[in-house]
């Protein structure tokens, strides 16, 4: 047989994934391993995919997406944020920011650029890259700086080949929200040195301190920076499979192009439906992060009880406890808490080098399953 790609046969299977499948195979476990809501997509954003599908909204939209969806993206981006972007020619709509990230990569990258990516991060950042023909170079943050980017760091891995700094705020695996000074360093750095910035902020509403700061919304930032947002995490609504691009024209204009001839639209029905999400349930979402936020509090006070170091996340719906003192590396001690108690947590590892010494746990999960996990936590440390 002829050889497959390299690039994707070099990629290792999904680190969550992996303890996902071991988990799915055993009884009575407490899953915090996977980044998924546990509440269904409202009532009324669903009425209106069921409205979309008796009515027989059943086609392709345009390639860039419904216009009434991306004027309410827009509208939303300028007076949450006060981010400029225009509906018309720079918004697009994708099936969920994995495509966004896809589709933004591959129009911003030539073969051999360089994409730097703090770490720990989001699983999909590095193999994105490389799936576009770039190389990602590491930058470590660190849990003793509440994970915030430091700009001079960043500079200092700039080479003549980088082309972007992709990150994510509030971030997946830590919690993290990047202060607005260190995003306004980096948007300096980026005019400097003449890079786009990429930004997945698919966890804006999901943000308990602090204010979120949307990047394409500092001075200077515009014209170099992509912003990805979408519907699955704060309306829940991971497997509608809606998000969105906005981007400079140039950007969003190939974005379109390659668009067109990829996805070709996000599916009809989902769009309607993401339309009444923006439009109408807002009360909903606020409900939904209130209750995330009495989570959150409840779990990493209860983590901090086991005796784990937990900084505070200050969004998302992660944990990102320490774990060193426990004398396990974080693959082990995930494995080790999954046969023994039967509570599935993600190895910070998979995350990135910085990541390690510490687990991702998921608290979108029900307050009495977080409680139960937390004695059983607690009764494997003390087994240790
Ligand atoms: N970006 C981050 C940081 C995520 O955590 C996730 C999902 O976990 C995604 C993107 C993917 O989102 P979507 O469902 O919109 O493709």
């Amino acid at each position: 047989m002829r050889p497959l790609n390299d690039v994707i046969s070099a990629c290792p299977p999904s680190g969550i994934r992996r303890f996902f499948d071991i988990a799915s195979e055993m009884d009575d476990v407490i899953s915090l391993g996977v980044g998924e809501p546990d509440f269904v997509t409202p009532w009324r954003v669903r009425e209106a995919g069921i409205y979309a599908l008796e009515h027989g909204y059943t086609t392709y939209t345009s390639n860039a997406g419904l216009p009434e969806l991306r004027q309410l993206i827009c509208e939303g981006l300028k007076q949450r944020y006060g981010a400029d972007y225009s509906w018309q020619d720079e918004c697009l709509i994708t099936t969920g920011v994995s495509e966004g990230l896809d589709l933004t990569l591959r129009v911003l990258l030539n073969p051999g650029d360089e994409v730097i990516v703090p770490e720990p991060c989001y699983v999909a950042y590095e193999p994105c890259v490389a799936f576009a023909g770039g190389t990602p170079v590491r930058v470590a943050t660190r849990w003793e700086d509440g994970f915030a980017i430091d700009p001079a760091a960043i500079e200092g891995a700039i080479t003549p080949r980088t082309k972007a700094v992709l990150l994510g705020s509030p971030a997946n695996p830590t919690g993290a929200v990047q202060p607005r000074e260190a995003l306004e360093g980096l948007v300096r750095l980026a005019e400097e040195h003449d890079l786009y910035l990429v930004s997945d902020e698919i966890y804006d509403r999901l943000t308990y301190v602090g204010t979120h700061t949307c990047l394409g919304a500092l001075p200077g930032a515009r014209e170099r920076t992509v912003v990805l947002g979408g519907f699955s995490k704060a309306q829940a609504m991971t497997g509608w499979r809606v998000g969105w691009i906005c981007a400079p024209q140039p950007v969003a204009e190939l974005a379109v192009r390659v668009h067109q001839y990829t996805m070709l639209c996000a599916p009809h029905i989902s769009q309607l439906a993401a339309v009444e999400a923006l439009a109408h349930a807002d009360d909903e979402v606020t409900a939904m992060v209130a209750d995330y936020d009495r989570r959150r509090r409840v779990f990493v006070k209860g983590l901090r009880e086991t005796g784990l170091e937990c900084p505070e996340p200050q969004g998302a719906f992660y944990a990102f406890p320490s774990i060193r003192s426990s004398g396990l590396d974080s693959e082990t001690f995930a494995e080790k808490l999954l046969h023994a108690e039967h509570v599935a947590v993600v190895p910070g590892s998979v995350f990135g080098p910085s990541g390690e010494g510490h687990v991702r746990c998921s608290y979108a999960t029900a307050l009495p399953l977080l409680e139960e996990a937390l004695v059983r936590i607690d009764r494997f440390l003390r087994s240790l």
